[in-house]
Parts: structure tokens; sequence; C-alpha cells
């Protein structure tokens, strides 16, 4: 995928993500404070402005993703403004000077950023966060580096989206929803649905 290509993928993710607002919302009244869905909304409400706007010229991949990742911060604030924000940017450096997105390069992004959301929020896959989906769908990548994206991209919306389920049966650790223990079991992490939904939108879009 080109720089072009990856624009139209994610103005489509951006309006899918601001279209889920009533669903993340409604998780995280139970999960969390139920703000979720509203700062999710925000973020990519701005995106989509960004990638309408003619002047919004990235040099390469690696630089639109950055200005994504800053974009999302700068917007949404709350704890997933920073983590997701930290996503984009940190997966974006990571692959700076790229200008055609396939699946290594893919797998580079979701490692590289996985590690800057570890480095900046310590959340460990168990501890029912974004990172339970973050980092299926990293290592489920990393396996898939000899398949082009467009085989290896459904696969990996996949695994995000089980990462995202198991999220059920786990006690949250952080965030608002440290507070609320066990009435968190049985319910998905919104962050982690968050980023389920983000894959799999990039997903319906190239397929
Ligand atoms: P807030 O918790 O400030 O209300 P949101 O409701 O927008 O922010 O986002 C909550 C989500 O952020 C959680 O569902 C979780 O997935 C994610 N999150 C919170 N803290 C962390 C962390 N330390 N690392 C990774 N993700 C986190
Ligand atoms: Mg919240
Ligand atoms: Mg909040």
């Amino acid at each position: 995928m080109n720089l072009l290509q990856i624009r139209k993928m994610m103005l489509f993710t951006a309006q899918r993500m601001v279209e889920s607002e009533p669903e993340l919302t409604a998780l995280d009244q139970i999960v969390g404070d139920g703000d979720h869905g509203i700062g999710m909304k925000r973020g990519f409400a701005s995106i989509i402005e960004l990638l309408q706007d003619e002047k919004f010229q990235p040099t390469d991949i690696g630089d639109f993703f950055i200005k994504i990742g800053t974009k999302l911060m700068t917007s949404m604030g709350g704890a997933s403004g920073a983590i997701f924000g930290t996503l984009f940017r940190t997966g974006g450096k990571s692959i700076v000077g790229t200008m055609e997105l396939n699946s290594e390069v893919f797998a580079k992004f979701l490692n590289d950023g996985w590690q800057g959301v570890y480095q900046r929020g310590n959340a460990e896959p168990g501890d029912k966060t974004m990172v339970d989906a973050l980092s299926a769908a990293s290592k489920s990548a990393n396996e898939l580096t000899h398949l082009t994206l467009n085989e290896a991209l459904p696969i990996i919306a996949k695994s995000a989206m089980e990462g995202a389920e198991k999220t059920k049966q786990m006690i949250a650790v952080f965030g608002r929803a440290k507070n609320l223990g066990d009435r968190t079991i049985g319910h998905m992490d919104p962050g982690a649905v968050s980023m389920a939904f983000i894959l799999k939108y990039m997903n319906d879009y190239i397929h």
C-alpha cells in the first residue's frame, strides 16, 4: 500500500471509529467511567479533519502515522489519548522513510508501537487494557511476514479481536477500571475493543 491508499484506509477507519462511539461508551460505563467512546470519537473526528485537509502532506508512511498519533494525543485527552497517541507515534517513528506498507513494515509498526505503549503505561498482557488486543495483533503479525498485507491483515485483526474477548475474564489493574475490581469480570475492556476495531476497520477497507 502506498501513502494515498493508506490515507484512504485511515479515513475509512476514522469514520467507523466515530460511528462506534455508542458501543464504546456502553462498555466504559460498565468497565470504566463512561468517557471512552466520547474520547475516541473526538480523536478520530479530528483525524478525519486532518486527512481531508489538502495541506496535510506527510513525507512517508512513518511520518503519516506520527502525525496521526500527535493529533490523537492532542485532541483526545485522558489515558487513552496518551496510549493510542503513543502507539501511532512510536510505531510511526520506527518506520520513518518507508514509502510502501507491507506485512513486514506493519509488523514492525505494531511491535514498536506496543513497546512504546508499554514504556508509557507499564501495562502487560493480562492487565485488561488495550495491550491485550495490541500484543495479540503484534504476535500474530510477526508470524505472518511471509504473507502479503492483504493476506495477513484479516488474521491480525482476528487475533486482536480474540485478545479483546479474553479481557472479559480479566480483572483491571490500570486506569479507572481498577477501582471497580470484580465488577469488570464478564465485560471486555473498552480500550481493547477500540484497538481491535481499528484493525478490523483497516481490514474491512482493504477487503
Ligand atoms: P480514562 O481511563 O482516562 O477514562 P478512557 O476511558 O478513554 O480513559 O480509556 C480507557 C482505556 O485506556 C482502558 O480501557 C484501557 O484499555 C486503556 N488504558 C488505560 N490505562 C492504560 C495503560 N496503562 N496501558 C495501556 N492501556 C491503558
Ligand atoms: Mg474512561
Ligand atoms: Mg476518564
